[in-house]
């Protein structure tokens, strides 16, 4: 179903008295918003998972994890599975963000394992696409992102592509306070949804929801979030303080 989201990546940012702190903010903040249509999630590294969703108890805010193992259970020191994410309530986990692309070498074929693991253990993954800066320079941001989503998610079925949360995130916009223009999102968007419609149907492609990331903050949030095709964002750095967080959350109606 399409909404409107605003989710807060946290990445590898807090302690837990910060974590508690910005996030017993974040409900006072919320529950003075006008219209609380929009939904948002706020996406803590693992540690803190538990933290957030007791303090979600309020339902200002939903829990989601910044990532999951690509594997299903077993010997995979480190790992965190979708089923323990479920077994914990969380209902949204990113999946293909740029910098586990860059650094952690994540490959479409990684991300397409996660999403299915996801889906599996019915959690909706809000899956990251974008291009580099040297892509769109080269004209190819659009064969990039098609690519992403044929490679890592156009093998669903129907009702389980439904299920999913795109997040369009130029690589070159990420923590780097240079955002892409309303007119640059409104166009990705726009071919996102084209494809979409190609894949599945007309009425799929108006009911998936698109975020928008990079760069997003208060002062560019609602221009941002104003073009038809833009339903809410993914915000990195400016979901880290609560009153950015919340005015961002506000900016979406
Ligand atoms: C992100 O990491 O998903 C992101 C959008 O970061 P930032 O808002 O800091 O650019």
């Amino acid at each position: 179903m399409r909404e409107k989201i605003v989710a807060g990546n946290w990445k590898m940012n807090k302690t837990f008295l910060e974590a508690e702190e910005v996030l017993s903010e974040i409900t006072d903040l919320l529950s003075e918003r006008e219209d609380q249509d929009a939904k948002v999630i706020v996406c803590p590294p693992f540690v803190f998972l538990e933290l957030a969703i007791d303090l979600s108890y309020e339902g200002q805010f939903d829990v989601g994890a910044q990532n999951v193992s690509e594997y299903e259970k077993g010997a995979y020191t480190g790992e965190v599975s979708a089923e323990m994410l479920r077994s914990m309530d969380i209902s949204y986990c990113i999946a293909g963000h740029s910098e586990r692309r860059k650094y952690f070498h994540e490959t479409d074929e990684m991300i397409k394992n996660k999403v299915d693991g996801l889906l599996r253990n019915n959690i909706s993954p809000i899956f990251c696409c974008g291009e580099a800066l040297s892509e769109r320079e080269a004209s190819k941001h659009f064969s990039v992102v098609k690519t992403q989503l044929k490679k890592s998610l156009f093998h669903l079925p129907a009702d389980e592509f439904q299920k999913v949360i795109i997040a369009y995130e130029p690589v070159w916009a990420i923590g780097t306070g240079v955002n892409a223009t309303p007119e640059q999102a409104q166009e990705m968007h726009a071919y996102i949804r084209e494809l979409i419609e190609q894949k599945y149907s007309k009425e799929i492609a108006g009911n998936t929801t698109i975020l928008y990331g990079g760069s997003c903050n208060a002062a560019n949030a609602h221009a941002l979030f104003s073009n038809p095709d833009v339903d809410g964002g993914l915000i990195g750095g400016a979901s880290l303080k609560a009153k950015d967080f919340a005015a961002i959350a506000s900016a979406l109606h």
